[in-house]
């Protein structure tokens, strides 16, 4: 199956009870073949408008952080936990993520990101630490299955507690870091050596730089 497909089936997909309340699937968007992949926690009321993810206030506030970053939202891919609005925009119950997570383990198989930026506890708790706490975990790195995991805190909750802002960007710094890192490292497996000299032998020392 291709990420196209998969999107076809998933915008049909009466899975659990969230999407009756809600208008329309919000599968994900960008760059199907990232290396770096952000999720949310699920759609908002204005993500459920348009069907694309992450386009309200902490949408934008996501956009200026990675440009400040130097990421361009075109070269990722972003996604959220569960695909429909959870009403009023409470957290999804632990079973609408159950029944939501084959569609986001599909869209991962698929694209197969070198990473995977948990924005808030919903992602955290579901891909890497049920039960943990992000103000505790927020800015550690884990690796599992291959991919490197960075968990952070949600935009949206940045717009309520401006405290986050700073450390959000620390988080934000060491992303742009190890993903400019990991393209370099990909750049030297896939062209031979004689073509790129130095930039070569200078990305094992860039590679090491990246936290672990
Ligand atoms: S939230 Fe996920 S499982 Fe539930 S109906 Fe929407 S797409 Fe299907």
């Amino acid at each position: 199956m291709d990420l196209e497909t998969l999107r076809e089936k998933a915008l049909s997909c009466q899975g659990c009870p969230l999407r009756r309340h809600a208008r329309q699937v919000v599968f994900g968007e960008g760059n199907p073949r990232a290396d770096l992949m952000l999720v949310g926690e699920g759609p908002g009321a204005q993500e459920d408008e348009a069907g694309r993810p992450f386009v309200g206030p902490a949408g934008q506030l996501l956009d200026r952080i990675l440009a400040a970053a130097g990421l361009q939202r075109a070269e990722l891919y972003i996604t959220n936990i569960v695909k429909c609005r959870p009403p009023g925009n409470r957290q999804p119950l632990p079973a609408e993520v159950q029944a939501c997570r084959p569609i986001l383990e599909a869209q991962i198989k698929l694209i197969q990101p070198r990473i995977i930026v948990c924005l808030g506890a919903v992602a955290m708790r579901a891909l890497i630490a049920p039960g943990a706490s992000i103000t505790r975990l927020r800015g550690q790195w884990i690796t599992r299955d291959g991919i490197r995991y960075l968990l952070t805190f949600h935009p949206a909750a940045l717009l309520r507690d401006a405290s986050k802002k700073r450390p959000v960007w620390e988080d934000f710094k060491s992303l742009r870091q190890v993903y400019r890192s990991e393209q370099v490292e990909q750049l030297s497996m896939e062209f031979p050596d004689k073509y790129l000299g130095g930039v070569n032998r200078g990305s094992a020392g860039l590679t090491r730089l990246g936290p672990r």
